[in-house]
């Protein structure tokens, strides 16, 4: 049994480094069906707010900045 080791990263991370939600984008906060990503009121950053994830990729792919990136499972590709 080895599949505890790929669920102890949370799936999507955001670069902080890239993310613009300072400037008031909240587009992976918006188009996630599932609502688990939140942009932090201190950091002023978005992150996985709740480690559950459809792999539905909008995320990643309307990120104006191509900040998030969205770790699918060896198991779902
Ligand atoms: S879509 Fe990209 S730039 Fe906008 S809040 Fe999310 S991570 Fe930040
Ligand atoms: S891949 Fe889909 S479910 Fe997962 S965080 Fe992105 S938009 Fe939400």
């Amino acid at each position: 049994m080895s599949i505890a080791t790929t669920l102890t990263q949370v799936p999507v991370v955001v670069d902080e480094g890239k993310c613009i939600a300072e400037k008031g984008c909240t587009v992976c906060v918006d188009v996630c069906p599932l609502d688990v990503l939140a942009i932090d009121m201190l950091t002023k950053k978005a992150f996985m707010k709740f480690d559950e994830c459809w792999y539905c990729l909008p995320c990643e792919t309307d990120c104006p900045t191509g900040a998030v990136h969205v770790s699918i499972p060896y198991l779902l590709r």
